[in-house]
């Protein structure tokens, strides 16, 4: 349930608490106990509307004060009824209309304040509590002021309330598990959109947003560029100073793209030693510029593993969406340029132009 209309029903429930209970209080005077417990239970629920109110009380803290508050309260009622010197006729009445329904709200509510386990514990320790309660006052009464049928009577709402509680652990329960799920299956697809060496989105997670963009641009008329990094002859990185710095390196080419790219654009990793940008909003020659500067950045960095310099180049692959274009076909032009720029000798930048050729100028 969203907090806010908890609050909000915390806060109403309490309001006609503290305007009920001093009512009460005012039509039965009789009760000594009762003369005392009232006002202190109308002061205590007024403090918790006032900390719920100015928010100075968490919703899970006011759940358990009131918990509390309701759980010691309608067992010292029930003790003041079994123990307070009335025959059973005289107190059956209340017993049944009002002490029995207030139990039911407890158990409710120790569901709503604790995790289903806790709240399971809690709520039978109450029952037993007053399940006790009963049995001292009725076992020895038998025969005497309560009859055979009023002592099955009792102990048939003791069962009804025995079972109302294995219901709502049993809802609870449930509950808790679906929300379980949910949480695991929501990890499971960060976990299946995010690579883990670098933080950023895998292939997978690169290729669901190309897909929203490409639908955006189709829409829109508007431009996408898409560019592919691959780091230049990295296999002889890994050859010579072992895959782990190889790991440790893209982890920092990462770090060092990034701060290029606009808010808009998205930084993914493609395949093990290569990177692609998207660039939506971004027209060939902005994305041929952007694509230097990348490059630029890469080749002048100094990439520090364990004290060893590592030195890195890229070559970068350019296209910018056309009418048609799939995530294929632009995914295509943008390899094809990057295939050319290794051709051409590494640590530069290519583009697929207009016209479908590759080449320097868009
Ligand atoms: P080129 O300039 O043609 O791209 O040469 P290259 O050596 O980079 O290309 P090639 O495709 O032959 O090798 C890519 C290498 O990248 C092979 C593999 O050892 C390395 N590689 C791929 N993924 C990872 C990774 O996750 N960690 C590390 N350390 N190395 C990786
Ligand atoms: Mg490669
Ligand atoms: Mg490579």
């Amino acid at each position: 349930m969203d907090t806010e209309i908890r609050r909000r029903a915390y806060a109403a429930g309490l309001l006609f608490g503290v305007v009920t209970v001093p009512v009460i209080w005012w039509l039965r005077p009789d009760d000594a106990v009762m003369r005392v417990a009232y006002p202190v239970l109308t002061l205590y629920l007024a403090v918790v509307l006032i900390g719920l109110l100015t928010r100075r009380l968490a919703i899970p803290t006011s759940e358990r004060l009131m918990l509390g508050v309701i759980g010691v309260f309608y067992f010292a009622r029930l003790l003041g009824l079994l123990f307070g010197g009335q025959t059973y006729g005289e107190f059956t009445g209340e017993l049944f209309e009002s002490t029995f329904l207030g139990l039911m709200l407890i158990y409710l509510f120790a569901f709503l304040a604790f995790e289903s386990r806790r709240a399971l514990v809690i709520g039978l320790s109450y029952f037993a509590l007053v399940a006790g309660a009963l049995a001292i006052r009725v076992v020895p009464s038998l025969g005497d002021d309560v009859s055979a049928a009023q002592a099955v009577s009792v102990l048939r709402v003791l069962t009804f309330h025995l079972a109302f509680i294995g219901l709502v652990y049993a809802l609870a329960y449930g509950k808790e598990q679906l929300a379980q799920a949910r949480a695991t299956a929501d990890a499971m697809t960060v976990l299946a959109h995010e690579d883990t060496l670098t933080g950023l989105a895998n292939r997978r997670g690169v290729q669901e947003v190309l897909a929203t963009h490409l639908e955006e641009v189709g829409a829109s008329g508007g431009k996408l560029s898409l560019l592919l990094f691959d780091l230049d002859g990295f296999k002889a990185v890994n050859d010579t100073h072992g895959h782990l710095v190889g790991d440790a390196v893209l982890q920092q080419v990462a770090a060092t793209l990034a701060p290029e790219l606009r808010e808009t654009d998205s930084l993914g990793r493609w395949g093990g030693e290569e990177f692609v940008v998207l660039a939506p909003g971004t027209d060939l020659a902005a994305a041929q510029r952007l694509a230097e500067r990348s490059r630029e950045v890469v080749a002048r960095r100094r990439f520090m593993v364990d004290g060893v310099d590592v030195p890195v180049t890229v070559s970068v692959g350019v296209a910018t969406s056309r009418v048609g274009d799939d995530a294929r076909s632009l995914v295509k032009r943008a390899d094809d340029a990057l295939y050319a720029a290794k051709r051409a000798g590494r640590n530069r930048v290519e583009v697929a132009r207009a016209d479908g050729e590759v080449g320097a100028t868009p």
